[in-house]
């Protein structure tokens, strides 16, 4: 049944690529790093355009080295290449800088039922450069009692925090 869709929906998308139904073939890339939000979701996927027959797909990077950008760029020529769109050009774009605001109020809520807390909005993590304790709330029990362990967690993007209330540690995804 998944397969008779699938293959219906592909149908369709070679038959007349169009803007709207690349970002929705692109939206399905998750994160390499957080699997279960993806890369549209992320504010990494910004922008397509179709021109001359070409598709050209705009991305910005998220954390500056992060080694999950060269990944997510093969996977978007990959899944173009499948829907038969073989001419791709991948721009990357650094101005605006990718910051967590652009990650989706829902990409947030499925962070913190994964397990992650979600990044606090920009402001308020300068907020701690400025001294303010800002802490991010334990995405299990919600307490915002609780302690950075290390600035770097299971990735670069994230530091590792314990909850002082339940005792589990988790990821803090970084703002920036
Ligand atoms: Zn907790």
């Amino acid at each position: 049944m998944v397969e008779l869709c699938l293959s219906k929906q592909l149908k369709i998308i070679a038959e007349l690529p169009t803007k709207e139904s690349i970002i929705k073939l692109l939206s399905a890339i998750p994160d390499p790093e957080i699997p279960v939000i993806n890369i549209f979701e992320l504010g990494v996927l910004r922008n397509v355009e179709l021109i001359n027959g070409t598709c050209i797909v705009t991305i910005t990077p998220t954390y500056s080295g992060c080694p999950a950008m060269k990944l997510i760029e093969n996977q978007i020529s990959a899944a173009l290449k499948a829907e038969g769109i073989n001419e791709v050009q991948i721009k990357m774009v650094y101005s605006p800088p990718w910051t967590t605001d652009w990650i989706s109020d829902e990409a947030k809520e499925k962070l913190r039922q994964y397990g992650i807390a979600p990044p606090e909005k920009s402001t308020m993590d300068k907020g701690i450069l400025l001294g303010k304790n800002k802490q991010p709330a334990c995405p299990q029990c919600s307490s915002i009692n609780t302690s950075m362990i290390s600035q770097f967690g299971s990735t670069a993007c994230k530091a590792l925090y314990r909850c002082n209330n339940c005792k589990e540690p988790f990821d803090y995804f970084k703002c920036i």
